[in-house]
């Protein structure tokens, strides 16, 4: 099976595809083992971004985000997406993201007052990872949770978002404007809803954008938007490079993937292989951490290449695989960006 352009499953906009290995995963024996709860949300989460994808507000704005590329493109000018034009649209679909995921109609109660008078709240949710796994086991026949709402999200995401649904518009698109330069920015709960509500609007926007090659863009940050790397992909390419088989990197933001040379550390640049040792667990070879000892950073690599690989969907495996981000921690690396369920 080749990954050709069009073959990216989970690439920009296609939620679909997310949500059914989400699903598939879960409904799995084991039901995800240890990553079940964090693979819940994923699953809460794309199901609202795939209804948000459709929605006119999100279709409309990510056309301006994505007018002009083609100039910018062929001006060599990066990103590509024209990213103030995603800030406003963006924080818009926080609020909406929050009464979806939660369940609570924040306009309904008027100011939804500080997280903190909703205390009461986190006892209907309590449990964190926990109980999250029992949600999921509904969410392939409807849910039992009422539609996509209130599907066990732990309490702080729950604060955070009342918080963020209450406060001004202006205090929001503050809050996007912040995680747009600089991702690690945000505290980890206020980028958690910053995420769920950008997705729609700049996948969709970065899907109506073709890939630059690689003689365009060789740098380790997102072309079209410029965020940073979630996992790495290594994917037979139909044609488009001689017998190669190049690894790209997988936007955490925009789920795009552009090509980033395998033997090159994607945080540092260190580019001596002796640095970069790569470990793969005996039972998945499909999926391997590729290490560097110059920035004691990492980034997940799956190999579509590998057997089991065809049916990966990295953006969703990369949560699945969690076991083997803690092994990497016990080795002393970290990672820039994981993904929004915190894994
Ligand atoms: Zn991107
Ligand atoms: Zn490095």
């Amino acid at each position: 099976m080749t990954f050709g352009r069009g073959a990216r499953r989970g690439g920009p906009g296609d939620f679909e595809a997310r949500l059914a290995r989400a699903e598939q995963l879960l409904a799995a024996p084991g039901g995800g083992g240890g990553a079940a709860g964090p693979l819940a949300l994923v699953g809460s989460v794309v199901r609202f971004q795939a209804g948000r994808a459709t929605a006119p507000a999100v279709v409309a704005a990510a056309g301006a985000v994505a007018a002009g590329a083609d100039l910018r493109r062929a001006a060599g000018r990066f990103p590509l997406l024209d990213l103030d034009a995603a800030i406003a649209p963006i924080a818009a679909e926080i609020p909406v993201a929050v009464v979806s995921l939660t369940g609570v109609d924040v306009g309904a109660s008027g100011a939804a007052g500080p997280a903190g008078s909703h205390a009461g709240l986190a006892g209907s949710h309590a449990g964190l990872a926990g109980s999250n796994a029992g949600g999921a086991g509904g969410a392939g026949g409807g849910g039992s949770g009422g539609g996509s709402g209130g599907v066990g999200l732990p309490e702080p995401l729950i604060a955070a978002g009342l918080a963020l649904a209450s406060a001004g518009e202006e205090e929001r698109a503050g809050l996007v404007e912040a995680w747009l330069e600089d991702p690690a920015g945000p505290e980890a709960v206020l980028g958690f809803w910053v995420r769920v509500a950008a997705a729609p609007v700049l996948e969709l926007a970065r899907a109506a954008v073709a890939t630059p090659g690689r003689d365009d863009w060789s740098g380790a940050a997102c072309p079209a938007c410029g965020g940073l790397a979630q996992v790495s992909v290594i994917a037979e390419e139909s044609g488009e490079f001689m017998g190669g088989s190049p690894r790209s990197l997988v936007c955490g933001r925009c789920a795009g993937w552009w090509t980033f040379p395998r033997a090159i550390c994607a945080w540092c640049s260190e580019a001596d292989p002796r640095r970069l040792p790569s470990f793969v667990p005996d039972e998945r070879r499909a999926v391997r951490i590729d290490g560097c000892e110059t920035c004691s950073c990492y980034v997940k690599t799956f190999d579509l290449r590998e057997a089991g690989g065809a049916e990966l969907v990295p953006l969703v495996d990369d949560v699945a695989t969690v076991a083997l981000d803690l092994w990497a921690h016990d080795q002393g690396l970290a990672r820039p960006l994981v993904s929004f369920a915190g894994v």
